[in-house]
C-alpha cells in the first residue's frame, strides 16, 4: 500500500460524533498499522477502541499536542481498505455517522471479538515415519499400548484424543510417555463449529446452457474479462427461465480467473432448496450465511471467509460486506425485493451498495429478477447497465394461463359476496381430483383485520400506533401488526357492552377455516410468521409440501417467492387487489410484482400451470400488465407516471423522519429543521412537509416527515446530514434521513 509507514493515523472511535481524529503510531507499529486496524486510543480521560481508516504523513495540528495510539485490539481482525472506503462512501450517500457504517461491514460475533474460535487439541506423529515403523516392529510385545497408538497414528494424519484411544483399544497412560519422547506431539487447532454438520448434498453438474442462457453466459464472459464499459448486468429472466444455472456458470468463471464471489438473496430465499443449489455444485467452498446462524458458527464464516478458506458466499443483505480479498463477482438475486434495504442506519439498499462495492474492487455484477426494479430496468434502458433477457422457461415449458375473476361480477351473479368464487373452488377440485397442488395466496395474515362493534361502531385500535388491530382466531386475540402488542378479543363492546361483535375484512387464517369447510378431506397448510414460528417449521411445511403430503398450501408472501414445485398447477390469488391501495408510489410497481412472483409458482412441471386472479378492480393496469406477462408495457406505462411526478428511478427520494412521544415536540421540531433550509437553494429539488406520516404513530410514537425529490441532490445531502447529525441529541425527538427510501409510510 506504500503508507503503511506513515506516522499518523486517522482514526474513528466507537461513538456516534462522526468525526475523525489524528492520533501518532507508535513506532514499534509502523507498519503494522493501516485503514481497517481495529485499535484503542487515548480520550479524553479515558480510553476507546477504534478502527484507523487511513494514515499520512502530516497533520492540521501540532505534532507535539497529538496523542499516541495505545495499541492494537487483540483478536480484532482488520477490515480491508476497499470495505473502509466503501464504508466512508455510504456514510456519505446515505447520510449516516462514519461509525455507524462502519459498524455495518462487520457481523457483531465479530466486531465484539466476544467469540473466540474454539480449539481441539490434535495428536500428529513427530518423528519420521520409518523411525515409528521400527519401533512398533521392535516393541510391540515390550510396549504394546505405545504401539497400539503409534500404528493409529501412521494411518491418520490429526487425529483427536478420543478418537486416537478409541481406535487404539486404549492407552491413555502411553500418551505421556510419546509426547515427553517426541515422538509424538499434540497441537491445538482452531476448529470451525461446522453449521452442515451431517448434511450430505448431492453435487450437481453444469447443465447445457439453452440458447438464451447461452447469450446471457457470453455477454457476462464479455463483462468478467472487461471488454465491456459497464460491470453491472441486469438479468431479466422470466420465473422459472434458469437464472440460477447462469449465476451458477458465472460464479465458475470468476472461480476459475482465481476470484470469489458473493451471492445475496432476500432472507426468505435462504432455504435449503436454494442454498443447496449453490453447495451442490461448489461444495465446501460455499460459506451459507443465514439468520439461523449462532455467534459462534457467524463468527467461524467469516473468518473462514477471512482467510481465504472459501471462495464463495451465499446470504441475506449484509453478506455483501463479506471480507473477500480478490472479489471477482456479486450476484443480487431478486434485486427487486424491498428486504435489500436495511431500516435502521446505516439505511443502506444492498443491490446499490453492491454496485459501488463493485466498482471500487474492480468486480462484476449480475442483478438478476422476473420484474426488476424499475430502477434497475431505467439504468439498463440507459446503458449504464448490460441487459440479458431469459424470455422462455427452461425445456419451452409454457408461461401460466392468467385468468381474471371479477368479484363485483362474481358478488352478482352468486348472490352474495364470497372469498373463493365458484371459478376457484370448481378449479382447486379438479386439482384434488387429479392429485395435483394449489397454491392460494393472500397477503394479509390473521383471521380479520378489523373488530367492529355493530352497535356503536366502535373498533379495537391499538393504543400506541394509529390502525385497527387483527383479531386471530386461534389465540383469541387481537394483534397490532405494526408493534406486536397482544391483547385479549373482547366479548363484548368495551365502548357500549354490546354483544354484536362483527369481524371484517381476510386474513390467512380465515382462508384456512373456509378452505377446510369448502374441501374437508383436503390436506391443508398455512404458512405465514403466525404458523412458522418455530426455527425448521418453514422446511417442514416445504417438505410436507413437496413430498405431496399437502394438496392445498394457503400463504402470505411467504409463499411468493423462488420456490419450486413441478406438481403445483393452480394458483389463486384471492385479493390481487390488496397492495394496489397502499397511499404510496410504487404500489402499483409492488402489486405487478407480487402478482408476476406468486404466478410464477405455478405450472413448473409439465403440466401447465394456472392462475386466477380474483379481483375488485380488474381493469387495473398493474393487474392487466401482469396477466399479459407484459413486463415492458407495464414499465413504459408507469415510468411515465414517475417522470412527471419526479419520482425514483426519475428523481432521487430522501425522506427525513422525525418521531417522539410528545406530538407537539415533533411538530415542532420539524417546523425547526425546516427552518434550517429557509436560504438554501433547492434547484430542481421538490419539498413537501413537514407534515404527518401516512401512519401517524407506531409505538406511541408520532410520526412526521419531510420528503425531497428530484435531482441531484448532492448539496442537500451534505446540508441535511450535517443538521440531522447536530441535532439528534439535542431533544427528545428522533431524527432519521432514509436515503432513496423503500417505503413512503
Ligand atoms: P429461475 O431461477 O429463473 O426461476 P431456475 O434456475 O430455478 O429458474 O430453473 C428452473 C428449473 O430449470 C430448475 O429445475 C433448473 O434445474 C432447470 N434448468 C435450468 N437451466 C437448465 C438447463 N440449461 N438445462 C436443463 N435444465 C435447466
Ligand atoms: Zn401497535
Amino acid at each position: 500500500m506504500g503508507n503503511e509507514g506513515k506516522k499518523i493515523a486517522k482514526v474513528i472511535v466507537n461513538l456516534s460524533l462522526d468525526r475523525v481524529f489524528d492520533y501518532l503510531v507508535p513506532a514499534t507499529l509502523r507498519g503494522v498499522i493501516r485503514a481497517g486496524t481495529q485499535v484503542v486510543v487515548p480520550f479524553g480521560h479515558s480510553q476507546r477502541n477504534g478502527f484507523v481508516i487511513g494514515l499520512k504523513d502530516a497533520s492540521g495540528y501540532p505534532e507535539g499536542k497529538l496523542k499516541e495510539i495505545a495499541g492494537l485490539r487483540e483478536s480484532h481482525p482488520e477490515v480491508s481498505e476497499p470495505l473502509i472506503r466503501l464504508g466512508e462512501w455510504m456514510s456519505e450517500y446515505y447520510c449516516c455517522s462514519r461509525e455507524q457504517a462502519v459498524r455495518a461491514l462487520l457481523p457483531g460475533a465479530v466486531r465484539s471479538g466476544r467469540q473466540k474460535r474454539r480449539t481441539l487439541d490434535l495428536y500428529y506423529l513427530n518423528c519420521p515415519v520409518e523411525e515409528a515403523q521400527r519401533f512398533v516392529l521392535e516393541k510391540s510385545s515390550k510396549s504394546p499400548a505405545r504401539c497400539a497408538i503409534l500404528k493409529v497414528l501412521l494411518g491418520h494424519h490429526g487425529i483427536s484424543k478420543s478418537v486416537l484411544l478409541h481406535e487404539a483399544g486404549g492407552g491413555a497412560s502411553a500418551l505421556p510417555w510419546l509426547l515427553k519422547s517426541e515422538m509424538v506431539e499434540k497441537v491445538s487447532e482452531a476448529f470451525d463449529r461446522d453449521p452442515f454438520r451431517g448434511v450430505e448434498v448431492a453435487r450437481t453438474s453444469p447443465q447445457p446452457p439453452t440458447p438464451e442462457q447461452a447469450c446471457a453466459l457470453g455477454q457476462i464472459e464479455q463483462m468478467i474479462d472487461r471488454k465491456t464499459k459497464q460491470h453491472t448486468l441486469l438479468l431479466h429472466g422470466v420465473t422459472g427461465s434458469g437464472k440460477t444455472e447462469v449465476y451458477l456458470q458465472a460464479i465458475k468463471m470468476i472461480l476459475d480467473r482465481g476470484r470469489d464471489a458473493i451471492v445475496l438473496v432476500p432472507e426468505i430465499s435462504l432455504t435449503p432448496q436454494t442454498t443447496e443449489r449453490f453447495r451442490g455444485r461448489f461444495g465446501e467452498m460455499v460459506s451459507v450465511l443465514h439468520s439461523g446462524l449462532s455467534d459462534g458458527e457467524r463468527y467461524d464464516e467469516w473468518m473462514r471467509i477471512n482467510n481465504g478458506r472459501v471462495r464463495i458466499v451465499v446470504g441475506a443483505r449484509s453478506a455483501l460486506f463479506a471480507p473477500f480479498k480478490k472479489l471477482g463477482l456479486i450476484i443480487v438475486d431478486e434485486e427487486h425485493e424491498n428486504s435489500y434495504k436495511q431500516d435502521e442506519a446505516p439505511r443502506y439498499h444492498a443491490r446499490d451498495v453492491a454496485v459501488m462495492r463493485g466498482l471500487k474492487e474492480n468486480a462484476c455484477v449480475i442483478l438478476g429478477s422476473a420484474t426488476p426494479s424499475l430502477e434497475s430496468a431505467h439504468n439498463a434502458a440507459k446503458g449504464k447497465y448490460l441487459l440479458s433477457v431469459l424470455s422462455c422457461r427452461v425445456d419451452d415449458k409454457l408461461m401460466p394461463e392468467m385468468e381474471v375473476v371479477d368479484m363485483r361480477q362474481e358478488a352478482i351473479e352468486s348472490g352474495s359476496v364470497k372469498v373463493f368464487s365458484r371459478l376457484l373452488v370448481e378449479e382447486i377440485h379438479q386439482r384434488l381430483v387429479n392429485g395435483e397442488q394449489s397454491i392460494i395466496f393472500l397477503n394479509r395474515r390473521g383471521y380479520s383485520t378489523q373488530l367492529i362493534c355493530q352497535s356503536c361502531g366502535y373498533v379495537a385500535r391499538c393504543v400506541d400506533c394509529s390502525i385497527p388491530y387483527t383479531f386471530h382466531k386461534k389465540r383469541g386475540c387481537l394483534s397490532c401488526h405494526l408493534c406486536g402488542a397482544m391483547r385479549g378479543a373482547p366479548e363484548s363492546c368495551p365502548e357500549c357492552g354490546g354483544k354484536d361483535i362483527m369481524y371484517s375484512g381476510m386474513g390467512t387464517e380465515r382462508i384456512e377455516s373456509i378452505a377446510k369447510k369448502i374441501f374437508p378431506s383436503a390436506r391443508i397448510c398455512r404458512m405465514d410468521s403466525d404458523t412458522m414460528t418455530r426455527r425448521n417449521s418453514y422446511e417442514v411445511a416445504l417438505d410436507d409440501f413437496r413430498c405431496g403430503r399437502t394438496d392445498i398450501l394457503i400463504g402470505t408472501q411467504m409463499i411468493a417467492k423462488g420456490l419450486h414445485f413441478p406438481n403445483v398447477t393452480l394458483v389463486g390469488i384471492v385479493f390481487a387487489d390488496l397492495s394496489l391501495h397502499m397511499p404510496d408510489f410504487r404500489a402499483h410497481e409492488r402489486t405487478f410484482q407480487l402478482l408476476t412472483q406468486v404466478a410464477g409458482r405455478a405450472g413448473r412441471g409439465d403440466v401447465r400451470g394456472k392462475v386466477l386472479i380474483q379481483t375488485y378492480t380488474p381493469y387495473n393496469v398493474a393487474i392487466q400488465f401482469a396477466v399479459e406477462h407484459d413486463y415492458e408495457g407495464f414499465f413504459s406505462q408507469e415510468m411515465e407516471i414517475r417522470k412527471q411526478l419526479c419520482y425514483p428511478p426519475c428523481g432521487h427520494l430522501l425522506i427525513v423522519h422525525f418521531h417522539g412521544a410528545n406530538e407537539g415536540e415533533v411538530a415542532k421540531s420539524a417546523e425547526h429543521f425546516a427552518e434550517g433550509f429557509s436560504s438554501f437553494s433547492m434547484g430542481r429539488v421538490k419539498v413537501s412537509g413537514p407534515g404527518p406520516a401516512p401512519v401517524e404513530k407506531i409505538k406511541g410514537k408520532f410520526r412526521y416527515q419531510m420528503i425531497f425529490r428530484g435531482h441531484p441532490l448532492k448539496d442537500l445531502k451534505i446540508k441535511l446530514r450535517e443538521l440531522a447529525l447536530n441535532l439528534k441529541k439535542t431533544k427528545d425527538v428522533r431524527i432519521h434521513i432514509d436515503v432513496d427510501a423503500v417505503s413512503m409510510m
